[in-house]
């Protein structure tokens, strides 16, 4: 189980993460809901510290950190047990999809580079891309471009995959393989979470559903409980705006 205890964060003097505290057992799939501004990217991104948090620890498979005295060596071990996919997929455009999905296995897992092809070769076809293994990124569509970057985090085995609105940039017909793609992953048993504002997805894919609200986790249950009956005036009204 992975445990995020008491994340807090400020931008000067707003709050962002108020004493997040946060588990997450093996093979969970959370779903992070709520309005703009409520702190979803800012709690997803200080779990591998892309932000910094000013406060809290982490318990992830066998290391355990405080975020207020970090360590270089530490970020690297942090960041080897994570992996992110992003909005804008941040994939690098003088690579093909092979090589993207290649680099951290061969810069962080020093794999030599004929096993790195071929463990990025099994996480394209998983992923339904066998066939644009060879393409530039600005060749392949945006759907295209999104399983290359779930293919390249799941590559890295992580214990814990971050997804921050993954499909929110793609046009609206190419949403759904890519949500396949993480489906898939789900039921491979990839422990996750993700960031959406996609109400059916969330509610087909999530094990847990958590609402953040001015960086506070006002509500959190399943999904039918968060859906069908939230307890919340706020999760009511977000719901209420969203479904
Ligand atoms: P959205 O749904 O729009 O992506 P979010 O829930 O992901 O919103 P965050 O991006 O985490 O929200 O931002 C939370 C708050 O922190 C916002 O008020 C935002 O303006 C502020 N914030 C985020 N990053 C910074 C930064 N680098 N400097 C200052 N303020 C920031
Ligand atoms: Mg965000």
């Amino acid at each position: 189980t992975i445990k995020l205890s008491n994340l807090s964060k400020k931008f000067g003097d707003t709050v962002v993460l108020d004493d997040v505290s946060l588990e997450v057992a093996p093979g969970d799939v959370i779903a992070l809901i709520g309005a703009s501004g409520a702190g979803k990217s800012t709690f997803l991104r200080s779990i591998n510290y892309l932000e910094a948090p000013d406060s809290g620890k982490v318990d992830i498979d066998g290391l355990h950190l405080d975020f207020a005295a970090i360590s270089k060596a530490d970020i690297l071990n942090l960041r080897r047990k994570t992996a992110m996919v992003f909005q804008q997929f941040n994939l690098f455009e003088r690579r093909t999809a092979l090589e993207n999905v290649m680099e951290g296995l061969i810069q962080v897992k020093k794999l030599d580079k004929v096993v790195a092809a071929t463990q990025a070769a099994q996480e394209l076809a998983k992923v339904g891309l066998s066939d644009r293994m060879d393409y530039y990124p600005k060749f392949l569509s945006g759907g295209q471009k999104q399983r290359v970057g779930i293919a390249r985090a799941l590559a890295m085995k992580p214990e814990l995959l971050l997804l921050d609105e993954p499909t929110s940039a793609l046009d609206p017909e190419l949403v759904s393989e890519v949500q396949e793609s993480i489906v898939q992953a789900a039921k491979s048993g990839q422990t996750m979470i993700i960031v959406s504002h996609e109400m059916d997805f969330v509610y087909n894919v999530a094990t847990k559903v958590i609402f953040l609200e001015q960086g506070k986790i006002i509500e959190s249950g399943t999904p039918e409980d968060v859906f069908y009956a939230p307890k919340h005036p706020r999760t009511k009204a977000f719901l209420a705006r969203h479904t």
